[in-house]
């Protein structure tokens, strides 16, 4: 079995920019790629989970979303990152939808298609939605990333936050998640 970093990617990977569509908009936050990496070589699959809604609205198309993962993708490679699949959602929050956030489908197609462990397996985001979508899929945990909407999240929704654990960055996430490594299943 393997397991896997569910990333969000607005706000978690690349800056928050309101219905990004273009690959020139695109900035990797601070610490990503070497947070990536870190994970890749602790044998992680790196999956990223998005809503892109602005499809669904009519503000873009999937092609510019497509336009957007591939420079993403080229971006992260040339620091030594793989991704191993980007998931999408690209319905409007009215339209159905088979998976969008906190949606847990598009995890389970994940699982089903890389023979995931979940409950080895975290979620990385900065919105609830991220977290529910993770605890949905019954992940080991679900990261609050204060990088995009994070920090806002964390100050309004305490709350709701359960077992959340709240974090600076995904560079944070990381740190947590490979110290409870070793020894496997005995986290120190
Ligand atoms: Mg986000």
């Amino acid at each position: 079995m393997n397991r896997a970093a569910f990333l969000d990617r607005d706000g978690t990977l690349i800056a928050e920019k309101n219905y990004l569509h273009d690959p020139a908009q695109v900035e990797i936050l601070p610490g990503v790629p070497s947070a990536l990496r870190r994970l890749q070589q602790a044998g992680f699959k790196l999956i990223i989970i998005s809503n892109q809604s602005g499809v669904g609205r009519g503000y873009f198309m999937l092609a510019d979303v497509e336009r957007v993962h591939h420079h993403l993708s080229r971006e992260l490679g040339r620091a030594g990152v793989h991704l191993d699949r980007i998931y999408i959602a690209p319905e409007a929050p009215d339209q159905p939808s088979r998976g969008r956030k906190p949606s847990p489908q598009l995890l389970f197609d994940a699982r089903d298609e890389f023979h995931l462990d979940l409950s080895q397996s975290y979620m990385i985001g900065d919105k609830l939605i991220d977290l529910q979508c993770g605890w949905n899929a019954g992940v080991a945990k679900s990261f609050l990333v204060r990088t995009g909407y994070g920090a806002e999240v964390a100050r309004s929704m305490a709350g709701q936050l359960g077992a959340a654990v709240i974090v600076d960055d995904l560079g944070a996430a990381a740190d947590c998640i490979l110290k409870q490594e070793t020894p496997r299943g005995r986290p120190s």
